[in-house]
């Protein structure tokens, strides 16, 4: 386990025109579940399929339909309620959350008001070596999306695509205790992470599958604390919810935006109203959508087309056990067991096939040395043309061999890089192609040797200066491995050189 005896990060203090204020946000994140089905109803959650396709009757609230719960969705909440150390509830139900919209023909959203699914928990987030903060979760429910209205396809006609209505959310609840819009970006890419790891959800911002509500409320410093102390909200500002966010850069200029206004009305005297605003990436402003609901204006009623959920602890269980390592006990292990620094760990460990091909390289081998070909050789090159891991040319197996080359010393570490462009271009076998290519490591000291006497001999000005001066040794094994095309082993080189020049007397 990872130890988190760590230093707390500093909270954001933004300089208004008379006072220090802080920050304090807390986020409501909704994840889609990957699921093929829905959460009531058997339709596909394909992404970009034909408008108005996977529709089925409940989906479209025909009159007499009736939900049916999806137990994979069901199990997917679970799982992340597990893997985010959360208090499972083993009976929950659902609730009917009254609305209008076009986009959700039941007018009423499917949701869990009074029992979530999923109780307290915590995250992890990590600003930096040593430097984190425990940011905890409220609760987790399941509840259906809506679906999407289009208002720019006809200028006198509105249309709606109901395909994501009734697809699955979690909706993950934090408390207020994110202090600056970095932390809130960190904190929904650790919750992203998470569940990529568990496989609950894919994490896609850009098709909507995670995204953010995030209040955002100043306070004077000291208030915080306050509020720590004693749980009282009304040591804290009032908050803004700024609604339905899908990028990590515009959730950090929102929060940042935001923040000053509300310390700007307050500092001229005003007080921020509690509102749903939303954010214009294009003019970097948050402006008001609607003044605050509160539960009671949705008439919040149990659903009486579901029995409430009821799990078999034993099967939570199961369900328990059957969870991977997590990032935070993953990157543990890679520190201890491979010797790693926390950040080449962290790199490591970002996602799931990273960390496995990590592994598959550094298994019987030096985890340093593993970590440093597959942070920097490979995902430099991958990066260069905007490719994951799963496309990389290179297999750990054809990598780990490039590496046993080099440990053999077959090669230097200068022509494995050459070596591995090739591997990564051409494809092949590291072992075949250094044999075909004549790219072994010269161990010849006969050849060596050779090499060594006459550049000492044509050079007799650096010799005189390396009397002098016995760090140009290091220049007389350049011109060694230069003659040799790269080939020489340099420690052999090296040893070789300071002998000549230090014999002859010369040094
Ligand atoms: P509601 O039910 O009215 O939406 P909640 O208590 O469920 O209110 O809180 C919703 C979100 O707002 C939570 O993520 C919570 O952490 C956050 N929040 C609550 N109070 C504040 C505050 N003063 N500043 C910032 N965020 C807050
Ligand atoms: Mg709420």
């Amino acid at each position: 386990m990872l130890d988190f005896a760590f230093e707390p990060p500093k909270p954001e203090v933004i300089q208004g025109a008379v006072y220090d204020w802080e920050l304090v946000i807390g986020l409501e994140v909704h994840a889609q579940v990957s699921s093929n089905a829905k959460l009531f109803s058997g339709s596909s959650t394909e992404f970009g399929a034909e408008p108005n396709s996977n529709v089925s009757f409940v989906d479209a609230a025909m009159p007499g339909m009736l939900p049916v719960i999806n137990g994979f969705c069901v199990e997917q909440a679970i799982r992340t309620g597990l893997g985010l150390k959360a208090t499972i509830n083993l009976t929950s139900a659902f609730d009917r959350k009254n609305y209008f919209y076009p986009d959700l023909p039941q007018g009423y959203q499917i949701s869990q008001l009074y029992h979530p699914i999923v109780g307290e928990g915590e995250v992890i987030v990590e600003m930096g070596p040593g430097v984190a903060r425990r940011v905890r979760i409220e609760r987790i429910h399941l509840e259906q999306d809506a679906g999407k209205s289009i208002h720019d396809m006809d200028p006198n006609m509105s249309f709606v695509d109901l395909n994501r209505t009734g697809v699955a959310l979690m909706e993950i609840v934090s408390r207020p205790d994110i202090r600056g819009p970095e932390e809130a970006a960190a904190y929904v890419s650790k919750l992203r992470q998470i569940m990529r790891y568990l496989g609950t959800c894919d994490g896609n911002m850009q098709n909507g599958n995670l995204r953010a509500d995030v209040n955002v409320s100043v306070c004077r410093p000291g208030d915080y604390e306050r509020f720590q102390d004693t749980g009282d909200h009304s040591h804290l500002g009032t908050r803004c919810e700024i609604k339905n966010m899908n990028s990590m850069r515009f959730i950090q200029a929102a929060i940042d935006y935001e923040a000053r206004r509300q310390i700007a009305i307050i500092e001229s005297g005003g007080k921020v109203e509690q509102e749903t605003r939303l954010y214009d990436p294009d003019k970097g402003e948050t402006r008001s959508m609607r003044s605050k609901e509160e539960a009671h204006d949705y008439r919040y009623f149990p659903c009486p087309d579901l029995l409430p959920l009821e799990l078999d602890p034993a099967w939570v269980d199961s369900v328990k056990a059957s969870l991977p390592e997590l990032p935070d006990e993953k990157k543990a292990r890679f520190m201890n067991e491979f010797g790693l620094s926390d950040y080449d760990a962290s790199v490591l460990t970002a996602d799931v096939e990273s960390a496995a091909y990590f592994e598959e390289v550094a298994k019987g081998r030096d985890g340093k040395m593993a970590a440093n070909w597959v942070i920097n050789e490979l995902f430099g090159r991958l990066k260069k043309e905007s490719h994951g891991i799963t496309e990389s040319p290179v297999s750990a197996g054809q990598l780990g061999r490039i590496i046993d080359l080099i440990a053999k010393g077959d090669i230097s570490g200068k022509i494995a890089k050459e070596l591995f462009e090739i591997v990564y271009s051409e494809g092949g076998d590291p072992a075949e192609i250094v044999e075909s290519r004549g790219m072994k490591q010269v161990t010849d000291t006969g050849v060596i040797e050779a090499a060594v006497d006459r550049i000492i001999a044509e050079n007799p000005a650096q010799v005189e200066k390396a009397k002098i001066n016995p760090k140009l040794v290091g220049w007389f094994v350049g011109q060694v491995m230069k003659a040799t095309g790269g080939k020489a082993n340099p420690k052999a080189v090296n040893e070789m050189v300071s002998a000549k020049l230090a014999s002859d007397g010369r040094l």
